[in-house]
């Protein structure tokens, strides 16, 4: 054979995919588009949620625009690594529900030639970073930010607004709970305390 014909072949690389923004932003729906196309390439993909996700469905991740895709529920980040040695590419929704080994857990896979893609709330409903996103943000090689529409004036919406009284970190829920808001329209309860004093 002529040398010069000769393929080389690499070992292929992972990477890691970050989709974050606020709630109502499309993160599922990206991340439900992207693994549907790898999934027409004949990759072997896999999704994964948190197990206090269990709003509209215990099997699949559901959008608010209702396109779902099916997804396993598990309890924490290391069983992800068990569960996806034979996949290609791996889905996580609401991954700020993990704690910080998740960070550890998205760099193996992709050290190990995987596709990691990540969708999350970046900011939580008082605006604060939402770990483990931020660490996850500046680890991946691509970042998309999804932007909602403000409900109150229609400008681009990158907060959540919490319609309801907790003030717990985590209130799993949907439109009863949470509205899309852009900086201007989104009001973090001890703020309007401070300025009404
Ligand atoms: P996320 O995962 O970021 O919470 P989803 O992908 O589940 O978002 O849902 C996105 C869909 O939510 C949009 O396509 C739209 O149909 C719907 N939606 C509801 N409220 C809003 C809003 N205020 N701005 C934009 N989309 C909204
Ligand atoms: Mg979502």
């Amino acid at each position: 054979m002529n040398e010069n014909l000769q393929i080389r072949t690499y070992k292929k690389s992972g990477h890691l995919e970050v989709i974050c923004g606020s709630m109502f932003s499309g993160k599922t729906e990206e991340l439900i588009r992207r693994i549907r196309r790898a999934e027409i390439a004949k990759q072997r993909v896999k999704v994964f949620k948190p197990k206090i996700d269990n709003r509209y469905s215990e099997f699949s991740i559901v959008s608010h625009n209702e396109q779902s895709y099916p997804s396993e529920i598990i309890k924490d980040a290391e069983e992800i690594l068990e569960k996806s040695f034979d996949v290609e590419v791996i889905g996580i929704d609401e991954a700020q529900f993990f704690d910080n080994n998740l960070v550890d857990v998205c760099q193996a896979l992709s050290d190990s030639g995987k596709r990691v893609i990540i969708a999350g709330l970046d900011q939580d409903y008082r605006a604060k970073p939402f770990e483990p996103i931020p660490q996850l943000l500046a680890i991946a090689e691509y970042i998309t930010k999804t932007l909602a529409v403000c409900v109150i004036c229609g400008a681009p919406a990158n907060r959540t607004q919490r319609v309801t009284e907790s003030t717990d970190r985590v209130l799993v829920g949907g439109e009863n709970h949470y509205e899309a808001r852009c900086r201007l329209h989104h009001v973090v309860k001890e703020d309007a305390a401070k300025t009404t004093s």
